[in-house]
């Protein structure tokens, strides 16, 4: 394994992403180039990210805490440190995080490497960077979502204590192998699936936010229902908010070559049938996707409900935000969710919901007022059928379109001894008994 030490010239992703993002972050950042898990599926193995030798050169950018503290203040972000100093103002409400919402701008959740990099790969026992990011962030008082596959995680759970205290912190483990035995072949320098469930467990009962990203699913190997459902179980156990499950990309050139080199050696039986689902080299990655063994999405939906935990990631409303309103927000997400990518509607369909879910996040006046002062329709400029949505779900906390969406769901529901599969003829799903 090769370590360098790098100066990064920036680290904040440029764009804002929207508000249906599966962890609700809007910004992310990465502290390492190329991640030592060595995971076989990793998507930052493509030549579409630009970096040789993935899983056995990391680059640790050793100075991603000071860079972040320089392009938050650029962003208009003002630090306890600055406020500490400050007299300007002074006149304000002595509560610190009360003075800091009161300056800042609309606030911004953080994605904590995850992205292509894992923030507590081996590296950081060492460099320590992923630990400064977060301190930087406590500092500013700014959210922060983790996504890793590391207990090491554990070690910071001081900081994400008091993170999650003063704004919120979030840590989400990625976990898609119930057999350790498999996930040993699949991710080998990960940590092991019941230590990333313990790890998560711990978190949940210091009051840290956190659940399972069950993503990638890798096609045959993991999309048994006895892998699913296993993982959504322990997911329940070890109080995760949520389990999403996910389907696998695998781009052409060198991911797709490793990836498939390891299982035409591991699992010889399952090597053409994973092949060929991929031989269309779509440059996203995409399988075909009615070729695929299960509806990876479907299936966890039906899981999910059977032991009982939530099946998306949750919208929580953050310190300072009116709940009201992100409540109703994280119903409209839950819409854009189950119709794009459950049902696969158009996206016309769910445009009404994307659109005003922008619009909440980024900030209108009190629905409750607006909804008692009737001027739901003016006020967020939509019509007659979206005001009478936004009035049930404030009124009663779901609403008769959500309701409808999840009986169209239950259609699919089949039952542990069955399977959404893609027939072979048709490309259309199908119900069969396995
Ligand atoms: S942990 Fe994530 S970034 Fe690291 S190798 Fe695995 S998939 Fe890639």
């Amino acid at each position: 394994m090769r370590y360098e030490c790098i100066k990064a010239k920036t680290l904040l992703s440029k764009r804002e992403m929207l508000a249906e993002d599966w962890f609700h972050i809007n910004r992310s950042l990465n502290a390492y180039r190329g991640c030592e898990h060595g995971c076989v599926y990793c998507d930052g193995m493509s030549e579409y990210y630009h970096v040789d030798n993935f899983t056995s050169h990391i680059r640790i950018k050793e100075n991603a805490p000071e860079i972040l503290r320089k392009e938050l203040k650029r962003l208009g972000f003002s630090s306890q440190q600055e406020l500490e100093t400050e007299t300007l103002w002074s006149f304000l409400p002595k509560d610190d995080a009360t003075r800091l919402a009161m300056k800042n701008p609309r606030r911004i959740v953080i994605g904590v490497c995850g992205g292509v990099s894992d923030g507590y790969q081996p590296a950081e026992k060492e460099h320590r960077i992923t630990r400064q990011i977060l301190e930087t962030l406590l500092d500013f008082r700014l959210p922060a979502m983790i996504l890793t596959k590391s207990d090491l995680v554990l070690r910071d759970i001081d900081l994400l204590k008091e993170l999650n205290d003063v704004a919120f912190a979030n840590v989400v483990f990625t976990i898609t192998l119930h057999d350790d035995d498999k996930r040993k072949i699949i991710e080998p320098r990960a940590a092991s699936t019941p230590d990333r469930f313990a790890a998560l467990k711990e978190l949940r009962k210091a009051g840290i936010f956190g659940g399972v990203m069950a993503t990638p699913i890798v096609p045959w190997i993991g999309t048994t229902y006895e892998n699913m459902e296993g993982l959504a179980t322990e997911a329940k156990g070890a109080g995760a908010e949520f389990i999403l499950f996910g389907a696998m990309t695998l781009k052409p050139g060198r991911q797709k070559e490793h990836f498939l080199s390891v299982i035409r050696k591991h699992f010889p039986g399952e090597f053409d049938k994973i092949k060929a689902l991929y031989a269309n080299d779509n440059k996203y990655g995409n399988p075909m996707w009615k070729r695929q063994p299960i509806n990876t999405m479907l299936l966890g939906h039906e899981i999910c409900k059977k032991v009982g935990i939530r099946d998306r990631s949750v919208r929580h409303t953050l310190p300072f935000e009116n709940e009201v309103n992100y409540r109703v927000l994280g119903i409209l997400l839950d819409i854009v969710f189950y119709q794009r990518y459950m049902l696969g509607k158009p996206l016309d369909m769910s445009k009404p919901f994307h659109d005003l879910s922008i619009k909440l996040e980024k900030g209108v006046e009190n629905l409750k007022v607006l909804l008692d002062e009737r001027r739901l329709k003016e006020g967020l400029s939509i019509n007659d059928e979206m005001v009478s949505i936004v009035r049930q779900i404030i009124e009663t906390g779901t609403c008769q379109y959500m309701e409808n969406l999840l009986s169209n769901l239950s259609e699919y529901e089949i039952g542990n001894q069955a399977m959404v599969i893609s027939d072979e003829e048709s490309g259309d799903w199908k119900k069969e008994k396995v």
